[in-house]
């Protein structure tokens, strides 16, 4: 520190300025290797919603921040083909500065932001427009070229966005296989589109609520609406208010051979409806599955018999439900807001090898970290009464509890808010 002091003005702004082109290669990096990560398919085979879902865990930074990392991986990355060939960036010049540590990481997310906000029919000028705003980036900060940015697409594009092609009249709903799931697409006529936004509106607020004090929901609009839909398909589900197909209730139902269930390897079947319909899914999906209250399962012999139909035993009673409830206060997944509602109670020892349906071998997980847990990464126990998760060893920080649905529990520990009590004194309730 003495030495610092001992710096003289012009030579301590010279190394303010040098740490900045280091952090700038740094952050061109960290950018590479994400690109990697995304090449690798990471995210899903780990069980994250997407690479910035990942990010946000492994370097525990802010989802947006983990974003604009993904998209610049994207967009200033060169692609590797199967043929061994390499294809440039789509932003070359930018990938460049970056690297040069000539503009910072904020350049990067304008900079890229304002040649996507391009429409398709001047696709011609973007090469130009980036190189524009790359050369102006080494000497502007990123607000003033993110200005400079605007106004150049604006004197480009003066009528704005173009009219796209007729509209649709006719209610239509397309599922289409696209990659690890399928692709909506579709349109209702506006009295249809209020019943599904009147259906769903309960379904896709945010969790918590926006100004409840508390971290902010990150699902975008879409998302919430994705995920709502599907909740609303679940609830349909469970409360059996859907008729009868070929004279059977409607329900899921998974097929397991026992062995299935003993080992964890081999396969399942998903029936839909009772229409006959049904997908081969792997053991893992299918022991996931058969944790889901809504789930009916059917566990065969290995001479293909059904030895077992149905939900008793392996299910938490409804004063179980409501303990858990209290307890976890919803997903225990550290950092996860979903509430108790859309959670299923996950088994810690499988119901299938001797766990009990107990408090202790019971804890709230919402459908995308129950997944997570499935997968095996991340390993969940119940310790001194409360769901503990320990995550892989790429995951810095060690084991880690959820405290966002029990903040009461930060106050330093009374008798009062101790778990055996309360516990007791929600069951004798029930
Ligand atoms: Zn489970
Ligand atoms: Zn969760």
């Amino acid at each position: 520190m003495d030495e610092l002091r001992q710096t003289d003005d012009e030579a301590l702004l010279v190394a303010v300025a040098a740490v900045q082109e280091r952090i700038n290669r740094e952050s061109a990096s960290l950018v590479a290797l994400v690109a990697e990560v995304v090449t690798r398919g990471l995210a899903g085979a780990k069980g994250f919603r997407d690479t910035a879902d990942l990010l946000r865990t492994v370097q525990n930074v802010a989802l947006s921040t983990a974003r604009a990392r993904v998209d610049a991986a994207r967009k200033l990355s060169p692609l590797f083909l199967i043929t061994g060939d390499q294809v440039d960036p789509e932003l070359p010049v930018l990938a460049e500065a970056f690297e040069d540590g000539a503009v910072t990481a904020e350049h990067v997310r304008v900079i890229i932001r304002v040649l996507a906000s391009l429409p398709p029919h001047l696709g011609e000028h973007r090469p130009v427009l980036e190189a524009d705003l790359v050369a102006h980036a080494r000497t502007l900060d990123p607000d003033a070229v993110d200005t400079l940015g605007r106004r150049a697409v604006a004197l480009l594009d003066p009528d704005g966005p173009r009219p796209r092609e007729p509209k649709p009249t006719r209610n239509r709903l397309a599922l289409r296989p696209r990659g690890s799931g399928f692709e909506a697409r579709g349109w209702l006529d506006t009295e249809s589109a209020a019943v599904l936004r009147s259906a769903l509106s309960p379904l896709t607020a945010p969790v918590p609520p926006d100004g409840a004090g508390q971290p902010r929901d990150e699902r975008s609009t879409a998302e919430r609406n994705g995920d709502g839909l599907v909740e609303l398909a679940r609830r349909l589900l469970a409360v059996g208010d859907l008729g009868v197909e070929n004279g059977q209730p409607v329900a899921l139902t998974v097929t397991v051979p026992l062995e299935t269930l003993t080992s964890g390897a081999g396969a399942g079947l998903l029936g839909f409806g009772a229409g006959g319909s049904s997908a081969a899914i792997a053991a893992e999906d299918a022991l996931r599955l058969a944790c889901d209250a809504r789930v009916v399962p059917i566990v065969l012999a290995s001479t293909g018999e059904p030895l077992f139909v149905g939900r008793e035993q392996r299910l938490a009673t409804r004063a179980q439900r409501r303990a858990l409830a209290q307890r976890d206060g919803g997903c225990a997944f550290p950092g996860c807001e979903s509430p108790p509602q859309w959670c299923v109670a996950h088994h810690v020892t499988r119901w299938a090898a001797g766990g009990p349906t107990a408090l202790d071998n019971l804890v709230l997980l919402c459908p995308h970290h129950h997944r997570m847990i499935h997968i095996g990464d991340w390993v969940v126990e119940i310790d001194g009464g409360f769901p503990v998760f320990h995550p892989p060893p790429w995951v810095p920080g060690g084991p880690r509890r959820n405290p966002l649905h029990r903040p009461d529990l930060l106050a330093p520990r009374t008798p009062r808010h101790s778990a055996p009590v309360l516990l007791d004194a929600v069951l004798a309730s029930s």
